[in-house]
C-alpha cells in the first residue's frame, strides 16, 4: 500500500477518482511524512482508546490514529472523499466514517454510542474555515473525552491558549479555560500540506480538567453571555450585554454591582473568576424576576 504522504500517490489516486480538493470545504491535505504518527501518538492514540476524528481528507491522519487507537470514528462532509477512503483505508476494520457535517452532528450520543468501554480523545486536523465554532461546540458539548489535540492556523493556536482577560482571547479562550487547559504541541509549516493554505499551522492540545472546577449556576447562559460579550468586545460591556440580553440596563447596573465589577469594563479585561461572577449574578437577576 503506498504512502498516504507520498505527493504522486495522493495526486494519482485523486485523479482516478475524478476529486478535486475544494478551498470551501478547507480541503488541505497532510503530506509531511512526520506529522500524523507525532499527532497520533501525542493525542492518545493508543491502546485502550476511542478517537474521534473531524474531516478525513483522504485518510492520513486517520490511518495513523487506526494503527495505533483500538478504534476510530470519524465524521466527514464531503461525499466525495467517500469511494477514496474505501481504497486507502481498506486495511483497517477499526475504522468507521459517518457522512455528516461535525458542526450539527449529535457529537456526545456518537462517542457514548461508538466507544463504549474505552477511553475517547479527539484527534483531527481541522477544517480552517470552522475552527472556532467547532472548538466551541467540542468544549460547550462537554464531551467525555480526556484530550482534544488539533491542528489549526498559527493565529487560532494563540487564541486558544491566551490568557483570560488579555488582549489576545475570545469566546474561545473563555470556553478552553472553562473546560481545561490548552497547549501547544508543535509547529507544522505550511509546505506540509497539499495543497499548501497561505499561513503555518500548530498542533494544540486541550486537556480537560476531571472535573467542573468553576462555580457557574448555568452553563448555557454563561457560553450565550461571553459570546454576546465577545461580539462587541471593544464597547462596555454593561451596554453590550444589556441589548444582546434583553435585560434593562437599571436590572444590569444591579448585576454588575453585585459582582463587584465596573459597568464600563470591556470583557476581553475580565479573568475567569470575573466572568464567573458576572454570569452567576446574571442568573440570579433573571431567577428573581
Ligand atoms: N485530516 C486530513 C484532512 C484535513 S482537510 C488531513 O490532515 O489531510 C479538512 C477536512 O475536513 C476535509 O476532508 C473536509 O472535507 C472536511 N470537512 C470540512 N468541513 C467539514 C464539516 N463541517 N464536518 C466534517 N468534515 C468537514
Amino acid at each position: 500500500m503506498p504512502e498516504l504522504t507520498d505527493m504522486n500517490y495522493v495526486r494519482e489516486v485523486m485523479n482516478r477518482h475524478g476529486f478535486q480538493t475544494s478551498k470551501a470545504l478547507g480541503h488541505n491535505f497532510l503530506i509531511n511524512p512526520s506529522v500524523c504518527p507525532k499527532m497520533a501518538e501525542l493525542g492518545n492514540a493508543k491502546t485502550g482508546f476511542g478517537i474521534l476524528e473531524i474531516g478525513t481528507g483522504i485518510g492520513v491522519l486517520t490511518k495513523e490514529l487506526a494503527k495505533r487507537a483500538d478504534k476510530v470514528v470519524a465524521v466527514e462532509l464531503d461525499e466525495k472523499l467517500f469511494p477514496i477512503l474505501d481504497e486507502t483505508l481498506a486495511e483497517f476494520d477499526n475504522i468507521k466514517i459517518i457522512h455528516g457535517d461535525a458542526l450539527k452532528y449529535d457529537l456526545h450520543t456518537l462517542i457514548q454510542e461508538e466507544f463504549q468501554g474505552m477511553e475517547t480523545a479527539v484527534c483531527a486536523n481541522l477544517p480552517y474555515y470552522i475552527t472556532s465554532p467547532l472548538i466551541m461546540k467540542l468544549l460547550e458539548d462537554r464531551l467525555p473525552v480526556k484530550t482534544i489535540t488539533v491542528m489549526v492556523q498559527k493565529e487560532a493556536g494563540q487564541r486558544l491558549c491566551a490568557p483570560v482577560g488579555s488582549r489576545e482571547s475570545g469566546a474561545v479562550t473563555v470556553a478552553v479555560a472553562y473546560y481545561g487547559k490548552a497547549v501547544k504541541l508543535f509547529d507544522v509549516s505550511r509546505g506540509s500540506f497539499l495543497p499548501a493554505p497561505n499561513v503555518d499551522s500548530v498542533v494544540m492540545q486541550i486537556e480537560r480538567y476531571p472535573e467542573n472546577i468553576w462555580n457557574v449556576q448555568d452553563e448555557a447562559l454563561f457560553f450565550r453571555m461571553v459570546k454576546i460579550g465577545f461580539s462587541q468586545r471593544r464597547k462596555q460591556l454593561s451596554g453590550v450585554l444589556a441589548g444582546g440580553m434583553g435585560i434593562s440596563k437599571a436590572d444590569m447596573k444591579e448585576i454588575f454591582n453585585q459582582a463587584e465589577i465596573a459597568p464600563s469594563v470591556r470583557i476581553e479585561a475580565l479573568t475567569m473568576p470575573e466572568l464567573v461572577r458576572l454570569s452567576n449574578a446574571v442568573s440570579n437577576k433573571i431567577n428573581q424576576t
